[in-house]
């Protein structure tokens, strides 16, 4: 009795594996409920379903995703790369929604399902990759600071005991962390949420420094304040997506790496005047 109660134990778990096996492979459909299978099903042809490719994009970052104020609307590199993607999978590159995100936003939203792609100035990381996939780089900044023209600061070797403000969830801090361990500094951290709350407190003197990458310190330099010329740790820039959701990485680098073999990324970056 006890024999036969074992075996019918493991051929109904066997049945059960074998027809959640054939659930996960077949059905593309997303659960009615959002719920915890929505992760095995994300894919490319969800969002062929949708009709649409719902993006995470900077909207202060001139050139790479900045809402124009006359028009209204966001514009940049990155919403270009968002458009030829929505082109590959939908046939139609005007097929994108595009989402503001921030350093500390753009995480979260690709986790709840929000937007399939960040496309945001998103440095790839090691630590990011065990949480996203990347795609191969499509450009390459560095860690940069802005100043008040009148701090009298060069470089920062000048910084023993300042305090620099960086955003929090960027890789700022780290990357002067270890410059100012290289060359023998203490400089100390203050954290803000976002940029232009960084630029205020330049600005009312609460931080001497405001770091971030060059491009993004591009959009808040004024008459007043200079991006000094010292670079650290390469920012490589890849278009992020949910890790569960390979199809879609896939499909992303397909694109990445056709425009670069084309010659069209050149172009596409070409016309911000970036390179
Ligand atoms: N690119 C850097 C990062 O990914 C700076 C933050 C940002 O992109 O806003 O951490």
């Amino acid at each position: 009795m006890k024999n036969f109660f074992k075996k019918f134990v493991a051929v109904a778990t066997m049945a059960t594996m074998l027809l959640t096996t054939a659930a996960c492979g077949g059905s593309q459909e997303a659960p009615a409920d959002g719920g915890a299978d929505a992760a095995v099903v994300d894919s490319v042809q969800k969002i062929k379903d949708r009709g649409v490719l719902k993006v995470g994009v900077k909207v202060d970052v001139p050139k790479f995703g900045y809402k124009n104020t006359s028009t209204g609307e966001v514009e940049g590199f990155e919403i270009d790369l968002a458009k030829k993607i929505a082109g590959e999978i939908l046939g139609d590159e005007s097929k994108i929604e595009v989402q503001a995100v921030t350093a500390k936003t753009r995480g979260p939203l690709l986790d709840n399902g929000e937007i399939d792609l960040v496309i945001a100035t998103f440095t790839i990381t090691e630590e990011r990759k065990e949480t996203y996939n990347f795609s191969d780089p499509y450009f390459t900044d560095g860690v940069a600071m802005l100043v008040k023209k009148d701090a009298g600061f060069t470089g920062f070797k000048d910084m023993d005991g300042a305090t620099i403000g960086v955003a929090q969830s960027a890789t700022s801090k780290d990357a002067l962390s270890k410059a100012a361990e290289e060359i023998g500094i203490t400089v100390n951290f203050s954290e803000f949420a976002s940029y232009p709350e960084l630029k205020a407190a330049l600005d009312s003197g609460r931080i001497d420094v405001f770091s971030v990458d060059g491009a993004i310190l591009a959009g808040y330099v004024d008459e007043s304040s200079e991006i000094l010329p010292d670079r650290f740790d390469p920012q490589e820039y890849g278009v992020a997506s949910k890790k569960s959701n390979t199809d879609l990485a896939e499909t992303v680098n397909k694109v990445v790496n056709d425009l670069k073999a084309s010659g069209e990324m050149d172009t596409m970056l070409a016309k911000w005047e970036l390179k």
